[in-house]
């Protein structure tokens, strides 16, 4: 399935989670077995080309695709929890929504001094989740060269963003506008 075909299996959904926002929903995506495939092979592609040793992905569509990459390629997932969810001490990192603001945690010991980690989510918009994400592994000693996203969309300047802190970007599709 090419780019285009992978684009159209993505549903979008006008005002969720709230007025003017368009909300590009994956649920249709992965539930057809070629879409999700092709779209995992695409990514793992992006990752092993970027010389992944390992992947993160960010709870929770970030699990569904970066889990899906790591083991394609036979190396390991580390997941970047929501606060709250790990049974240790955590490292974790606040970090500002458009309206409030978040967290995300990881586990330092799943960090292996030197991993090459690519970061693999769903979708890309202002960066924020990404940035944290890239912040949080590079204090646990890996180095982030690399993110793959199924969606990027370019007008938030999420990509761009990334790439100003030294990380290569690669999506499958784009949408214009937010
Ligand atoms: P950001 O931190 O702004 O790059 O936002 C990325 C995260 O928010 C991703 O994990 C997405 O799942 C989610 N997200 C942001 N905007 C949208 C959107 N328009 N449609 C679907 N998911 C979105």
């Amino acid at each position: 399935m090419s780019p285009a075909d992978l684009k159209a299996l993505v549903r979008t959904v006008p005002d969720f989670p709230e007025p003017g926002i368009q909300f590009r929903d994956i649920t249709t995506l992965i539930s057809s077995g070629p879409g999700f495939a092709a779209s995992v092979r695409l990514l793992a592609g992006q990752a092993k080309a970027a010389g992944a040793s390992a992947i993160a992905g960010m709870e929770a569509r970030g699990f569904i695709f970066g889990a899906a990459v790591a083991a394609e390629l036979g190396i390991g997932f580390l997941p970047v929890r929501k606060p709250g969810k790990l049974p240790i001490a955590t490292l974790g990192m606040d970090y500002a929504l458009e309206y409030g603001s978040d967290r995300l945690e990881i586990d330092p010991g799943a960090v292996v001094e030197g991993d090459r980690i690519s970061i693999v989510d769903d979708l890309i918009a202002t960066g924020g989740t990404a940035i944290t994400a890239t912040e949080l592994l590079r204090q646990a000693g890996a180095q982030i060269a690399h993110a793959a996203f199924v969606i990027d969309l370019p007008d938030l300047g999420g990509a761009t963003r990334l790439r100003d802190i030294g990380i290569a970007v690669d999506s499958i599709m784009q949408f214009e506008g937010d």
